[in-house]
């Protein structure tokens, strides 16, 4: 069976407010007869979204999206999975298409401060008088993360401005920033401006742009996503190594037997660490573990479809999950 493709891609070009609404619901119907599911958030400022389906459906729709005003020669990060990673199809109207608490500044995609691919590799590879940002969040630079970078400690992508006067970068100082597919470094690249780096460069489109043109480059372990791939390789495949930690629903990686049940399953270091009843395949099983720790109990079906479903049902009640914004 042939993969399902997934689209990324961000545009910031004004929607008139008094038209979200038209044009959430034509997404809606256009999305539906091509059966395309992901998410969609929208606003004034333009559309961000990861989306998934067949591959001449997922082209049918992204031509539509083009046909609206502004949103012709969409840059498109591409990926491919065997199973959809996303249940359903959803538009959300947002103030912001990327958190940042700030929708007062307004990006320019083609200022010449976006560094292709190519640029950026030569950059990392020649020069040494930079300084190399990660502008995601914890949970996301553990998986992986560019060759020397600085990893802010950050949550939400809105502490970063806080984080960075932090760091007492000198103003003149050339910084290189980089995210998932571009859109939060747009965001932040406007705000250090603001705030006088004058040096500031961003990785065009991206880590997923850069693995597309140099896996096994500069980039080490995975890229993580906000959807039920947990991450990508290298190769842009969903991840083998990681899954969501059923206690915490952070990225986890350590393979083990419940205490309880026997299910095998991936746990956090953190949680393992911290308490024996993480020791465990689920929320139940600890709370089991917790009343009874000596009791076992009947095995999980193990199945991949209910492994599926497991994954989903975390990443709806995780942290990391539940901020959708698709970076
Ligand atoms: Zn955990
Ligand atoms: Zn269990």
């Amino acid at each position: 069976m042939q993969d399902f493709t997934i689209a990324t891609f961000y545009r910031f070009s004004p929607i008139p407010k008094d038209s979200l609404l038209d044009v959430k619901n034509k997404l809606i119907e256009k999305a539906e007869a091509l059966q395309i599911k992901g998410l969609v958030i929208m606003g004034i400022e333009g559309i961000n979204t990861t989306l998934a389906a067949e591959k001449n459906n997922l082209d049918n729709f992204i031509s539509y999206v083009s046909t609206f005003e502004g949103f012709k020669d969409l840059s498109i990060k591409f990926s491919s999975a065997p199973v959809i990673p996303f249940r359903r199809f959803k538009v959300q109207i947002r103030d912001e298409i990327v958190t940042l608490n700030r929708p007062d500044l307004l990006p320019n995609e083609k200022d010449p401060s976006h560094l292709s691919p190519q640029e950026w590799n030569e950059v990392l590879k020649k020069e040494q008088d930079y300084i190399l940002i990660d502008t995601r969040n914890w949970y996301e630079t553990e998986v992986g993360k560019f060759k020397n970078a600085l990893t802010p400690p950050i949550t939400e992508f809105t502490d970063f401005p806080k984080w960075l006067e932090t760091q007492n970068i000198p103003k003149e100082k050339k910084v290189l920033i980089y995210c998932t597919g571009g859109i939060r470094c747009e965001k932040a690249q406007v705000e250090m401006k603001e705030h006088g780096y004058n040096n500031v460069f961003q990785l065009k489109d991206g880590i997923l742009k850069y693995l597309e043109e140099f896996p096994q480059d500069q980039f080490e372990g995975e890229c993580f996503v906000f959807d039920h791939r947990v991450a990508v390789d290298q190769e842009l495949k969903p991840s083998k190594v990681f899954d969501l930690c059923p206690h915490c629903g952070q990225p986890s990686k350590n393979e083990i037997t419940c205490v309880k049940c026997d299910t095998v399953a991936k746990v956090c270091e953190r949680c393992l660490s911290a308490e024996a009843k993480f020791e465990t395949c689920s929320k139940n099983c600890a709370h089991h573990y917790v009343m009874n720790p000596n009791k076992k109990i009947r095995k999980h079906t193990n199945s991949i479809s209910v492994f599926r479903d497991s994954k989903k049902l975390i990443l709806n009640n995780t942290k990391a999950a539940s901020n959708t914004d698709y970076k």
